[in-house]
This record gives structure tokens, sequence and C-alpha cells, in this order.
């Protein structure tokens, strides 16, 4: 199959909503990451995502919509909490899992009696999704258990005659995967943090449970709540290793370890203390929107030449830190150092 490039005149949205339409993959862009789009009502569609990936069955899709109108139509029983989010947070890098009414098939759920929904700020994508006159199922548009992809040329990387086609709307903007808050639950349950802090979520619903996924890790036969969260993910081919604790001790730790073949992924402000080791900076440590924007980048960028170990530096703090913090942790396995101890 010949991947087309497509980009976001009305023309190009029209050919990408026919693809959809027609059962096709195509990969849309969102201000989080590049989604692998299907009809998300066509159970055969979606099981196309699931091949090209090479992702694991049980591993749900989100359902993206082009309006918190057409919740009622994919989900039953909507708490006010639910509604209250999407005035607050929709368009935009939010997925609630609700239960799911019978219009999905199971392949889009995994099989589960809940459905996760977001309507994306991405214009390109709603008015695909408002073309097509079906929701779009789509996980990130990257090889499974691989970086997501943030530019078209990533998502050209990974699925290059895999795929029907590509949308071309630029770099994403936030980097990183949506937050995921489960509301089918007696309380609200954060399952993946996100491009929304879990401190704007709390805001809005009073309290939140943070699931023990997002900062610790999930043994491999444990019953999760984001079956996808238990997967070894966002990971180059070298292996990673955080180093936390302040920047200069860091950077002594690292030096008096590094060898041919090694790299160091660290802040901007940090790129003079690893002169002579390889370094790659992702983003500013004053402004981790940076971070989360350039995470995804750097670390496929390191996936491409003879690069055998990682060394990262992560960033502390709140916000849009505790994912970039989260992703950063599961792409190095939960290796973790203090180079103060
Ligand atoms: P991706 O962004 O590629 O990781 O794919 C979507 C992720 O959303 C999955 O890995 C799941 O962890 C999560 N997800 C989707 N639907 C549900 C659901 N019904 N319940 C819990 N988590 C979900
Ligand atoms: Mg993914």
């Amino acid at each position: 199959m010949t991947t087309q490039l497509l980009s976001t005149t009305e023309q190009d949205l029209e050919r990408a909503a026919e693809l959809i339409r027609a059962g096709g993959l195509v990969a849309i862009p969102t201000e989080t990451v590049y989604g692998l789009g299907a009809n998300g009502l066509d159970a055969a569609a979606v099981e196309k995502i699931f091949l090209a990936k090479g992702r694991p069955q049980d591993n749900p899709l989100i359902l993206h919509i082009h309006d918190a109108s057409q919740l009622p139509d994919f989900c039953r029983e909507i708490p006010d909490a639910a509604w209250k989010l999407a005035e607050r947070f929709w368009p935009g890098p939010l997925t609630m899992v609700l239960p799911v009414a019978d219009a999905v098939p199971k392949t889009t759920t995994a099989g589960l009696d809940t459905v996760g929904v977001r309507c994306p700020d991405n214009d390109a994508t709603r008015e695909i999704i408002r073309l097509a006159g079906v929701p779009i199922a789509a996980p990130s548009a990257n090889t499974s258990g691989k970086p997501s992809t943030t530019t078209a040329a990533h998502v050209l990387h990974d699925m290059d005659g895999k795929i029907a086609a590509i949308v071309d709307g630029g770099p994403c903007r936030v980097g990183v995967e949506s937050t995921i808050v489960d509301l089918t639950g007696p309380m609200p349950r954060l399952l993946r943090p996100g491009g929304i802090g879990p401190e704007a979520l709390e805001q809005v619903l009073g309290a939140l449970i943070v699931d023990r996924a997002v900062t610790g890790e999930i043994a491999k036969d444990a019953v999760v709540r984001a079956p996808g969260m238990k997967y070894k993910h966002y990971a180059p081919a070298a292996e990673v290793l955080i180093v936390e604790g302040p920047a200069e001790a860091a950077a002594r730790y690292v030096r008096a370890r590094f060898q041919p073949g090694d790299a160091v992924l660290c802040f901007e402000e940090e790129l003079p203390l690893y002169a002579g080791c390889n370094p790659t900076a992702y983003g500013r440590e004053s402004s981790p929107a940076t971070l989360s924007a350039g995470l995804f980048g750097a670390l496929r960028k390191l996936d491409g030449g003879d690069v055998q170990r990682i060394f990262a530096r992560c960033p502390t703090g709140g916000g849009i830190s505790v994912a970039v913090r989260n992703r950063l942790r599961k792409s190095a396995g939960f290796h973790i150092v203090n180079a103060e101890e």
C-alpha cells in the first residue's frame, strides 16, 4: 500500500474522511501526539490499527469526537462531572472513561464495558471527524512500544506502506498523550497524566484519586484500569537511565560513568555541564511545556544511531511535568538512580 501524504486543505480533509468511511487507516494530527485513526464503529477497520501498530489486543483505543454533544451517542450514564470536565477542558488533552454504549464495538474497547472518549483540540482533525460522520478510534501513531509520534515525519517512519494516509498538521503542541480520568467509579481516578495536570482536574472535580500506575511500576500480570499502562512504552532501542538530583551532582555522576556509545538527554540549561558527553536537550527546565513538546522527538532522535545507553534528566514539579516524568520513567523501565546517594 502507498501511504498518501495529505495537507489540511478542505479537499484533503474530505479525502481523509472518505478513507476513514471506507474502512481505511489515516494518521491524524492532534494537540497531544499523532493518532492512528479508523472508523471507531467499524470493528474490521479498528482491527487494522492493532495490526499496523503491533498493538496487544487487550489495549483499548480512545474514541475521538468533534463535539461534547456526541457523548450520549457512545456513552451511557454520563455523570455531571463529565459535562463539567468537557465544558472546562474540551476541545483539549483530556480523555474521560465512561460506561460504553452499544454502538461501540468490542474491538474498540478491547472488550471492556467502558470507553475512553476525547475531543481533540485540532481544527483539521475535528473537521475530519465531522465530515466522516463517525467517531475516530485512535491510539498514538507509532509502532507499539516505541516513542509516540509528534510530527508527520515520525509517523511516516513507523507507518509508511502500512496505512492509507497521513494528514500533516505540523508538530504537536503538547507532545505527550492525553490525561485520562476514569469517571466510572465512586471517585474520579487519574489513570494517566497528560497535557492537563492533576491540580487543574482537582479544581473541577474536588477530589481525585491518583492511580498507582501514574507513578509506580505495574507488574506484568496485574489487572490495571488503563491496560496500556502495563506495557513497556515509549522506549528507544538504547537503555534509558534516569539520573535524579541537583544539576551539578547529576552531571558529576554521569561524567564519572560516561563511555563511548552513551548519550545524555537533558534540559537546555544543563547542556554546558555535559560538554563532550553527547548531550541532547529536549526543552527548558524553566518551561515544562517545552519539555513535553520535545520529549518524544528527542527520544526518537537518540533511537536512530548507535547509542546504547541514555542518561536522562527528568523534571520535578506538578502540571505537565507529572506527564513528562511518567513517560520518561516508562521509557527507562523505572531504572532510576539518585546522584547524591
Ligand atoms: P495510547 O494513547 O496509544 O496509549 O492509547 C490509548 C490508551 O487509553 C490506552 O493505552 C489505555 O490505557 C487508555 N484507555 C482507552 N480506553 C480505555 C478504557 N475504556 N479504560 C481505561 N483506559 C482506557
Ligand atoms: Mg501509545
